[in-house]
C-alpha cells in the first residue's frame, strides 16, 4: 500500500489537537504512549468556558515495540508561540503519518523506510507547548496574534512571557526584552515559566534525545544555534565535528522538504537568539536542535498551512532516518555523549549574571568554522572605555597588538532579514 499523508486539512484549535492526539494514541496502542510533564500552565480564563483552567504539557511517544532498550529519540515540539497555528497541524500530521504508515511487511519503499525507522528510533512529540496562549489565540476575540504564555502580570504591567526566550542559554541577550509588555519578554528569571521548565525537564530526563525540531512559523528556514550572536560571546565549545553533523541534518531535511512544494529552506542562524529552546538543547544538553520556521505567515490560508505542516513532517522523518543510522551518522557516539554529559543549568545562569555585571577581559582562542572565534570571558576591573552596557548588542574585533579582543558596540550581526519568529 502506498505511503499515506495529508491527514490534516484545516486548522485545529487546542481542544481539537488534544482530541486528535488522544485518538491517535487510542487507535495505535502498540506504537503510542501518552504522558504529561510535571508542571501545569498558569491557566486560561478566557471566553471559551470549556477551555478554562490550568493545563498540562502533554507528550506523545511513538515507537515500534521491541528493539534496543534505549533507542535514539527525536523531539518534535509545537512552538511556544501561540499565534503560530501551522505547528499544531504539523505535529498532528507527523503523528498520523508515523502511526498510519507503520506496516511491517509492506513492500512500498517509503513505508518500509518508516517502519524500519520506528523499530530503531523513538519520536517524542509535544503537541502543545503553550496550552494557555494557544487557547487565547484561538478562542478570544481580538487575540489571534497572541504570542506569549499567560503568566499573570505584576500590578500595572502586562501579562505573558515569551517562553522561547525563557531558557538559560543566552538568557536576557539581544533578541529578548526585559520589559513585561514586550512580545519577547524573557520573564523574571531563566526557566521561570512552567511551560519552559517542562521542556527542560523532558531534556534532562530523556537522555536518548539526539535531534530536535522546535516547530515555529514563519520564514521557510531551519535555524540552528550559534554561539557568536546576541550581545556576548560565549565560551561554549562547538567543534568542527558538530558543525558537520548540523550540516548533514540540514541537507537531509531540505532534500525531503523540497518534495512537498519545491521550497528549499534557508539554513544558518540568526542574531536574535536569546534563551531559545534550540540553543538550550544544544549547548546545555548536546541535542542537535533546530528552530524550524515553516510557512510564510503565522496563519496563512489553510491550503498553505497544510503544505507547511507536510514540510515539517518531512523534516521530522528525515531526522528519524538519520537517528536510525540510515544516513551514516554514528548515533551511538551521540547517545554516549549525552549520557555522560554533566550539566547544571542553574549554575550556568549564575555565571552569566556575574559576567554581565563587570567589564570583561576576553581571551581569543582558536578560530572555528561556523563561529567568529572562541573567547573566554572574565571580569576585568577598571577597564574604562570597554563596552559594558547590557542593553546594547555587541560584536568583537580582534586586537592582536594587545593580545586581546576588543568589545565594540554595534547593531545585530548578520542580515536584517533573518529572524526567529
Ligand atoms: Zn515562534
Amino acid at each position: 500500500m502506498a505511503f499515506r499523508k495529508r491527514f490534516v486539512t484545516k486548522y485545529l484549535n487546542p481542544l481539537e489537537v488534544d482530541a486528535e492526539i488522544d485518538a491517535i494514541a487510542a487507535e495505535f496502542p502498540g506504537l503510542c504512549s501518552l504522558e504529561t510533564l510535571p508542571l501545569l500552565s498558569h491557566g486560561y480564563q478566557g471566553e471559551r468556558a470549556e477551555a478554562r483552567g490550568q493545563h498540562p504539557t502533554r507528550v506523545l511517544r511513538i515507537t515500534a515495540p521491541g528493539g534496543a532498550a534505549e533507542k535514539p529519540a527525536i523531539l518534535l515540539m509545537r512552538s511556544h508561540h501561540a499565534r503560530e497555528w501551522i505547528n499544531a497541524l504539523a505535529v498532528v500530521e507527523t503523528a498520523r503519518q508515523l502511526t498510519e504508515n507503520f506496516r511491517p511487511g509492506d513492500a512500498d519503499p517509503l513505508v518500509k523506510g518508516l517502519t524500519g525507522m520506528l523499530e530503531r528510533v523513538e519520536i517524542i512529540i509535544v503537541p502543545e507547548s503553550n496550552p494557555d496562549g494557544a487557547r487565547l489565540s484561538f478562542f478570544d476575540a481580538g487575540r489571534r496574534m497572541w504570542r506569549k504564555n499567560l503568566r499573570q502580570p505584576d500590578a500595572g504591567a502586562c501579562p505573558g512571557v515569551d517562553c522561547n526566550r525563557n531558557f538559560p542559554q543566552f538568557f536576557g541577550e539581544a533578541g529578548s526584552s526585559s520589559s513585561p509588555c514586550a512580545e519577547t519578554y524573557h520573564g523574571p528569571r531563566p526557566l521561570s515559566e512552567p511551560e519552559a521548565r517542562n521542556i527542560a525537564t523532558l531534556a534532562e530526563r530523556q537522555r536518548n534525545i539526539v535531534f530536535a525540531i522546535d516547530s515555529h512559523s514563519h520564514g521557510q528556514a531551519i535555524f540552528r544555534p550559534s554561539p557568536g550572536g546576541g550581545q556576548f560571546v560565549t565560551s561554549e565549545p562547538v567543534s568542527a565535528a558538530d558543525d558537520a553533523i548540523y550540516r548533514h541534518l540540514e541537507e537531509r531535511m531540505n532534500a525531503t522538504i523540497s518534495g512537498i512544494q519545491g521550497a528549499r529552506y534557508e539554513t544558518g542562524s540568526t542574531s536574535n537568539h536569546a534563551g531559545t529552546t534550540d540553543e538550550f538543547l544544544f549547548f546545555v544538553h548536546r541535542v542537535f536542535a533546530f528552530d524550524l520556521e515553516c510557512g510564510l505567515d503565522f496563519q496563512p490560508p489553510e491550503a498553505d498551512a497544510v503544505l507547511a505542516a507536510l514540510e515539517v513532517a518531512e523534516a521530522t522523518k528525515a531526522l528519524g532516518l538519520c537517528a536510525a543510522g540510515a544516513t551514516g551518522l554514528d548515533v551511538s557516539a551521540l547517545l554516549a555523549r549525552r549520557r555522560e554529559l554533566e550539566f547544571d543549568a542553574t549554575e550556568a545562569v549564575a555565571d552569566d549574571a556575574d559576567a554581565r555585571s563587570a567589564p570583561w577581559e576576553i581571551e581569543p582562542l582558536a578560530e572555528e568554522h561556523w563561529r567568529r572565534f572562541r573567547a573566554r570571558l572574565a571580569p576585568l576591573a577598571g577597564a574604562a572605555g570597554w563596552a559594558t552596557d547590557p542593553a546594547s548588542s555587541a560584536t568583537f574585533t580582534p586586537s592582536p597588538a594587545k593580545g586581546q579582543v576588543r568589545l565594540t558596540r554595534e547593531g545585530h550581526k548578520g542580515g536584517a532579514k533573518r529572524c526567529r519568529e
